[in-house]
């Protein structure tokens, strides 16, 4: 395989089987054929006579190439006693303290078997409520948040991975105040995202300039009235002081929801790309886009449109076959999972992608491509899913489902763009689609290991034009982007932006260019430069409503103390 040394060291660490004495007990390969042929196993559930062989060189060959990958717990777990595949996880909070507590188990679980969960807190009475049993008074969610916060940072020591969790907070709760600061100590919360489910009637009063209504969800009844305005600057500053909260548009994900005769959508996972129902999971995969490419004769690139459509319909196919290989933490996730077959097909290496092509992120090409090429996804991955329904039958619940007036289909969502924080360093290319954040940079992983990384096609284009040397590369470190470096020529300077120089609002566009295609949501970031300002921040919360983003997640460079990314700086 051709694998980078990034690569290998991440797999090595974090992926391959080990001994007892953490000894690595199986290859890259062998990683890959454990998978390959434990995903292929579930063809012979709906065919007695399927060749699975065949089945399973294909997904082996489709890993090894780099050309698709699963999500991280597929990889680690599939073929092994654990067997979780999936990433991603939403449970319920019901407002009694058996539940909150039998939640945090069901959470403990899920993250000791690598995966990611998401709550809405929203169903919890407030701070100060009485508490029937007891005739005290109640302590609200965010307190509840600290306590799923601290199971999730014990069982860390434990598990494959840190856990991750995504708590959600309807704007209208009474203790939405406290939830927006609720991060300001940086040492709280911290095994949490957060971000505030946003109404459009609270977006209605934002624009309208008007008071909002604040609901016990207990009782139901209204416990007092906020400005829409005063609250929405209140999100800004804090997201603009240190990324957090992000907001999302639970209307919008309802609005989308496959499948509402199974109830309503109130929280997505840890990195919010994935809606999902209570007690629903989901295993995602993203196709790398920088092998989905041909040489023209000139020796310039193009999309690789047959190969994007053989790829695109064999990961629909590795990915329904997920859904049962997979060994589910509980019965009750088993059945709920099983009952809308959600998978989540994604992209990573956009951003390399376009950098063949010679397309800025930051250019209407490059928008434009990005609707093309997801569009594309999402018609042959249902196409895909349509044809699986005929010989494997339809989801479960596709009775009264938004797709049982067009037709059969296999999984109640096929589409979801998935961060791939570490699925695109195994694979060497930029992540989901995002722009690339620097060319040449240090990658903090865990445990403070880092990584140095020179970008494979500024190289190569470097390279061509007699440009490339070792000092060049440290120059372009220290100053973060390329374009402050003279010995760059202007037109390459033009085409390796990197984050910092696309603008938010191209951020912005880009994510919505892409959610237009995608039945789940997009994982992005928007980074702001550290001397943006509020209006700046707010001027992206609207856009982003605007233009059909499902949320959005914004970052200001140099907010938080600990970044995982870092530009101009390598040793
Ligand atoms: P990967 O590249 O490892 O497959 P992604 O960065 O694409 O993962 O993240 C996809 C989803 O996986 C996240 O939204 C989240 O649900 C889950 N996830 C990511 N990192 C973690 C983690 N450290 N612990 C638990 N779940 C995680």
């Amino acid at each position: 395989m051709k694998l980078t040394e990034n690569s290998r060291v991440v797999l090595q660490k974090r992926y391959l089987a080990k001994d007892s004495e953490g000894k690595p007990t199986e290859t890259v390969e062998q990683l890959f054929e454990r998978v390959a042929n434990a995903i292929a196993e579930s063809d012979r559930l709906y065919d007695k006579q399927a060749d699975v062989k065949t089945v399973a060189k294909k997904f082996y060959d489709m890993m090894t190439n780099l050309e698709f990958l699963p999500n991280s717990p597929t990889l680690m777990n599939a073929g092994r006693p654990l067997g979780q595949l999936s990433a991603c996880f939403v449970l319920p909070i019901a407002d009694s303290m058996e539940d909150i507590f039998e939640t945090i188990k069901m959470a403990a679980l899920i993250h000791k078997s690598g995966g990611g969960t998401g709550f809405s807190f929203s169903r919890l009475r407030p701070k100060g409520s009485t508490v029937n049993s007891t005739g005290g008074v109640a302590s609200g969610p965010i307190s509840f948040m600290k306590v799923f916060n601290m199971a999730t940072e014990a069982v860390k020591q434990g598990g494959t991975r840190r856990g991750a969790n995504m708590g959600i907070l309807r704007v209208d709760h009474p203790d939405i105040l406290e939830f927006i600061d609720c991060k300001h100590n940086a040492t709280e919360i911290t095994n949490f995202n957060i971000s505030v489910g946003m109404t459009e009637k609270f977006m209605r009063a934002v624009e309208a300039g008007e008071d909002y209504e604040l609901v016990d969800p207990a009782t139901n009844l209204v416990t007092g009235t906020l400005n829409a305005r005063d609250v929405f600057n209140k999100i800004v500053d804090s997201a603009w002081r240190n990324g957090e909260p992000g907001i999302i548009f639970l209307d919008r994900l309802n609005r989308d929801n496959p499948v509402p005769h199974m109830g309503e959508i109130e929280s997505t996972n840890p990195c919010g790309e994935q809606p999902l129902l209570p007690y629903e999971s989901c295993n995602l995969g993203s196709i790398n886009l920088v092998n989905m490419t041909k040489k023209n004769r000139d020796g310039s690139y193009a999309v690789d449109y047959k190969k994007l459509e053989r790829v695109t319909r064999d990961a629909v196919h590795f990915l329904d076959n997920v859904i049962d290989a997979n060994r589910y933490p509980l019965e009750k996730i088993d059945e709920t999972t099983k009952a809308t077959r959600k998978i989540g097909l994604g992209v990573m290496g956009f951003a390399d992608l376009l950098l063949m092509l010679g397309i800025p992120y930051n250019s209407e090409q490059g928008i434009e491509l990005a609707g093309k090429i997801m569009g594309f996804i999402e018609e042959k991955g249902h196409e895909m899913s349509r044809e699986l329904a005929e010989t494997r039958g339809t989801f479960p619940v596709f009775r009264g489902s938004v797709y049982e007036k067009k037709g059969k289909m296999r999984n109640a969502t096929v589409t979801t763009i998935a961060p791939t924080g570490t699925l695109s360093i195994i694979a060497g290319c930029s992540s989901g689609v995002e722009p690339v954040f620097a060319y040449v940079f240090i990658r903090n992983v865990m445990d403070g290991t880092e990584l140095i990384e020179v970008n494979p096609i500024l190289k190569e284009v470097l390279i061509a034009r007699g440009l490339y040397s070792d000092e060049l590369m440290k120059k372009i470190a220290s100053e973060g982007c390329l374009s402050h470096v003279e010995e760059i020529p202007d037109d390459i300077k033009r085409i390796f932006v990197s984050a910092h120089e696309v603008s938010p609002e191209y951020h912005i566009r880009m994510q919505a260019a892409f959610q237009e295609h995608t039945d789940n949501a997009v994982s992005k970031t928007v980074n702001f430069g550290n001397s943006a300002t509020r209006e700046d921040v707010s001027d992206v919360y609207h856009l982003a409503y605007e233009l059909g983003c499902k949320g959005v997640t914004i970052y200001r460079d140099g907010s938080r103390s600990e970044q995982v990314l870092n530009i101009g700086k390598v040793k």
